[in-house]
């Protein structure tokens, strides 16, 4: 069983509420959702097809207590869901970064799952799984829950829009929502403010691996 993967790096978490921390990344290869802010797109690339084990030798070879399986889409290959399941029985905490556009019903529940929320700027809004908030709303509280959501905004049409999304769904009850600004597009200054004024009950974070490289930089 081989996965196609893009690259296996070390790096500081930088989206998540386990941002800080250093991670072993697996980013897989292959995704094709086209979202227009999408920073990875060199993941669009055909990968190295990689045994399992080798995937884990790598893991072993970084060293860090986190791993996130990140992409390009993860879900797009099957053969992750066995090699998530093998890694948290090797009792890492597993991350997983999806954009959202796949339900994760199928993916072992002791993994975290950080999905994305594409806001309509992205081009791809009407492309989110609405099973994946159904799956959260049904997860329990908030403190337990191995759900997150991440939105990135780019103007004040998105922040409307996850507002009204926030208000209509009630998901930021259930489980954390962290909401961010599209790097170099929006001053997080001005979403801070618009959180503030709202009093919603979001996390605010800054894609902390592009304050600490150049943003462009690969594999960080
Ligand atoms: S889902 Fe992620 S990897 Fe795929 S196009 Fe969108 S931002 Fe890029």
């Amino acid at each position: 069983m081989t996965i196609s993967i893009s690259e296996i790096f070390h790096s500081i978490q930088g989206e998540s509420s386990f941002a800080g921390w250093p991670c072993a990344f697996v980013r897989l290869a292959g995704c094709g959702h086209g979202c227009r802010y999408c920073d990875t797109t060199y993941a669009e690339k055909p990968g190295t097809e990689m045994e399992t084990d080798e995937i884990f030798e790598k893991i072993d070879e970084i060293g860090a207590q986190l791993v996130e399986i990140t992409g390009g889409e993860p879900l797009l290959q099957k053969e992750v869901y066995p090699l998530m399941e093998r890694l948290c029985d090797r009792k890492e905490k597993v991350l997983l970064e999806t954009g959202g556009f796949l339900s994760v019903a199928k993916v072992d529940q002791r993994v975290h799952k950080i999905i994305d929320l594409k806001a309509p700027s992205s081009g791809v809004c009407n492309k989110n799984n609405p099973q994946n908030i159904e799956l959260a709303m049904r997860s329990g509280k908030a403190e337990i829950s191995s759900f997150e959501f991440k939105i990135v905004v780019a103007d004040r049409e998105d922040y409307l829009w996850a507002r009204t999304m926030l208000t209509d769904t009630g998901l930021a009850e259930a489980c954390t929502v962290m909401l961010g600004v599209v790097f170099g597009k929006l001053e997080p200054e001005r979403l801070a403010q618009w959180i503030l004024e709202d009093r919603i009950r979001v996390r605010m974070q800054l894609q902390l691996h592009k304050y600490i490289w150049p943003p462009e930089m690969r594999g960080v």
